[in-house]
């Protein structure tokens, strides 16, 4: 399926809470989102003013669409400390924020008999949203690094062909985390499996050799970069790729 064709909005922040303790939740609506097109997975760019004049965006996935509401929903986790997760921690209901969208290449592929879901934190909007939309006997399957136990969420489309398995952070760099070592080690189905990795930089491309070493090839591996520790995103909203 072609990807929709990102277009300039204007949005207002409609509402905000916590998820976890950690995850901000932020819906945005504006009528003209009534026209808005989006495949599960993509994501919109946000654009916050500098004091200079110019302005910085961030990426987040689309958590949820509304279109009855006009409204789209991203989840913002509170770490690090930079426009996007400041901006989220203070916004209240009626500011208005420019956003670019939908943004991002990565969504469910049709050729698979089954899905894997792996990253950190800021994965988890994404991979909810994408297990969301799969019919009910597609099996997907999804690891995900969070803080501590406060930070799971929910997720109602759990039984035997959903199962959610949380790890926790530890003081170790992540990439030599459990999640690697849990991805290295899963019992996953038979049959061609799709994997979508999202999350810091060295633990996507952690994540990502682990499964090249079970075998799998690098055309059923979806992995994208959110976020690089110890050095902002670029002002595009791209991780820079090299470690400062
Ligand atoms: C395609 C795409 C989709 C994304 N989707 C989501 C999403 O759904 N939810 C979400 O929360 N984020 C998501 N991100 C990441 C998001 O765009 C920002 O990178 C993140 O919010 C940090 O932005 P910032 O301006 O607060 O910090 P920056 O100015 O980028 O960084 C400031 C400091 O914070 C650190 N930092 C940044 N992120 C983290 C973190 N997660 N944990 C610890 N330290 C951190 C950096 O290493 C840096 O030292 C996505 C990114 C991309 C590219």
């Amino acid at each position: 399926m072609p990807l929709p064709e990102p277009a300039g909005w204007e949005l207002t922040v409609a509402a905000t809470n916590s998820v976890t303790p950690r995850m901000r939740r932020i819906e945005l609506s504006s009528p003209a989102l009534a026209r808005f097109e989006y495949l599960p997975g993509q994501d919109i760019a946000l654009a916050f003013s500098k004091d200079d004049g110019t302005s910085v965006r961030r990426r987040y996935t689309i958590r949820r669409f509304d279109r009855k509401r006009a409204s789209l929903t991203i989840d913002v986790l509170m770490h690090g400390d930079g426009p996007g997760m400041r901006w989220a921690q203070s916004v209240r209901p009626g500011v208005s924020i420019d956003a670019i969208g939908p943004r991002g290449k990565i969504t469910l592929v049709d050729n698979a008999e089954w899905h894997l879901f792996a990253g950190d934190a800021t994965a988890v909007p994404g991979a909810f949203a994408m297990i969301e939309t799969l019919p009910d006997d597609v099996p997907a399957h999804a690891l995900l690094l969070v803080d501590g136990p406060e930070e799971r969420q929910p997720f109602t489309a759990n039984g035997a062909l959903r199962t959610i398995a949380w790890r926790y952070e530890m003081s170790q760099p992540a990439e030599s985390s459990g999640l690697v070592s849990a991805v290295a080690a899963a019992d996953l189905p038979g049959g061609r499996g799709h994997a979508y990795l999202a999350g810091e930089v060295a633990l996507v491309s952690a994540l990502k050799t682990a499964l090249l070493n079970r075998g799998w090839n690098a055309d059923q591996i979806s992995a994208k970069a959110y976020w690089n520790r110890g050095r902002a995103n670029a002002g595009h909203g791209e991780p820079e790729l090299r470690a400062s």
